[in-house]
């Protein structure tokens, strides 16, 4: 069964350094209703999953509208996240964790000086929540990890992090 790839939004509230200028700085939201169209089509296409991402899909104000359609349309689903809102929204993840694939918090360095450096101050303790929660509901998370000149030698380093957070490996959402 094969995987869309949705982006929910192009919103969101961080600006790291290598975003990509006018993709994840607006304020588009994919309306539900044409969510609805496309998950229908998609699933009697034979499509069997979806993947969220962005922008930064946690930010949609009816992602728990569209994880409902998801489920009702007896898809999995996949998020790309950077784990700021996982705190406020992993209920409606929890919801319908059935049929979650995984989420995949994005992870820019091994130490919270690296990461912050291009996400922002803040990021890396975030983040590290996002992973806690995983952790205590049973949400399995994996990893993605843009590697840039200063990020490339921590790639040991972090794969060992996300090992002892209980991560289940390395993806891309999809
Ligand atoms: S967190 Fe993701 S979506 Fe947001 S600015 Fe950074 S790269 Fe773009």
């Amino acid at each position: 069964m094969g995987t869309v790839v949705i982006e929910l939004t192009n919103r969101c509230s961080l600006s790291c350094g290598h975003w990509l200028a006018g993709r994840h700085g607006g304020g588009e939201m994919l309306p539900p209703a044409i969510f609805a169209v496309l998950v229908r089509e998609a699933a009697g296409a034979g499509f069997g999953k979806f993947s969220f991402t962005g922008g930064e899909p946690t930010l949609h104000p009816q992602l728990g509208e569209i994880l409902r359609m998801t489920y009702a349309a007896g898809c999995r689903f996949g998020m790309v996240t950077n784990g700021w809102t996982f705190p406020a929204i992993n209920g409606k993840i929890l919801a319908y964790a059935d049929r979650l694939s995984h989420i995949t918090l994005s992870l820019d360095g091994a130490r919270r000086e690296t990461h912050d450096a291009l996400r922002g101050p803040g990021s890396f303790d975030r983040l590290m929540k996002a992973f806690s929660i995983g952790v205590a509901t049973g949400i399995p998370f994996t990893v993605n990890m843009t590697v840039n000149a200063r990020n490339r030698g921590e790639l040991g380093e972090a794969a060992g992090l996300v090992q002892d957070l209980g991560g289940r490996g390395c993806g891309s959402g999809r």
